[in-house]
């Protein structure tokens, strides 16, 4: 049995990757799995509502991180963990909030000596390319730290996000897309190498391939079999160079890093 299913029953929608389970006394919308980065749950709102999604559950339920306060704990916490360098903003998405509180989370973490990255994971280049301004470029790219994440998953959605990847990249922020490997999504060579070229055509760096996380029913709508996903990987490492070839991973919560296909 590969360790994808081995560790499916590891999974529970309430807490998909484990983080309140291993650590219960974390600051509350602080989650943390691995040594170097800290992930702050901004809001459970998101612009996309993805069948897919792992946090479905949580998203409108879950506590974030929506008080002075709360942030402050949180900050304490990084500032008590100086192995910590680097900080999601995620939720749900941060940028379904005010430019202002944005600013706020922003400059909490990028303000610390220790942090070299705060990450904005992101649907807004796909879903809401208005709400990415140039103010708000020009908010981010301020500290000099800030990366944006991007979950991409189709060709179509790449060529959609582009204006607004352009808006970001030309402030100098890196945008990187993470894609989930989805059946009758994207779950052929071809497909996936198209979208590939796609997200490099639009500066936006194909980062991850997840395969889908092993919850039940997601599993059973979405999943694509270990062989088939390491065909399509092998293809695109075949058929375009490395700058624009992600890595074809795992996320498993007993893990300590993302597994490549091929320890699965
Ligand atoms: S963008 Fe991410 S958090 Fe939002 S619904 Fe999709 S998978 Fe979930």
């Amino acid at each position: 049995m590969c360790a994808l299913k081995r560790t499916a029953a590891l999974f529970s929608p309430e807490d998909p990757f484990g983080e309140l389970k291993k650590n219960p006394s974390l600051p509350a919308g602080l989650r943390r799995r691995f040594n170097d980065r800290v992930l702050i749950m901004t809001t459970s709102e998101c612009f996309a509502r993805c069948p897919h999604c792992t946090r479905a559950f949580i998203l409108g339920k879950t506590e974030t991180v929506d008080t002075e306060e709360k942030l402050e704990k949180c900050v304490q916490y990084v500032k008590k963990h100086p192995e910590i360098r680097d900080v999601l903003l995620s939720g749900g998405d941060v940028l379904t909030l005010s430019n202002a509180a944005v600013k706020r989370l922003v400059d909490a973490f990028a303000s610390l000596e220790q942090i070299d990255i705060v990450r904005i994971c992101t649907r807004a280049l796909v879903d809401k390319p208005e709400r990415i301004t140039d103010s708000l470029a020009r908010l981010l790219a301020r500290s000099g730290k800030v990366w944006a994440n991007v979950h991409i998953n189709t060709a179509a959605e790449a060529l959609r996000a582009a204006p607004a990847a352009a808006r970001l990249v030309n402030k100098g922020i890196p945008v990187s897309s993470q894609t989930v490997l989805l059946k009758g999504v994207n779950d052929t060579p071809e497909k996936m190498l198209l979208l590939l070229r796609k997200l490099s055509a639009a500066r936006i760096r194909p980062y991850y391939v997840f395969q889908c996380d092993p919850v039940a029913a997601i599993e059973k709508r979405f999943g694509v079999p270990l062989k088939k996903a390491k065909a399509i990987e092998k293809y695109c490492a075949e058929h375009i160079g490395g700058l624009s070839l992600p890595r074809f991973v795992a996320d498993l919560p007993s893990s300590l890093r993302k597994t490549p296909l091929d320890l699965l």
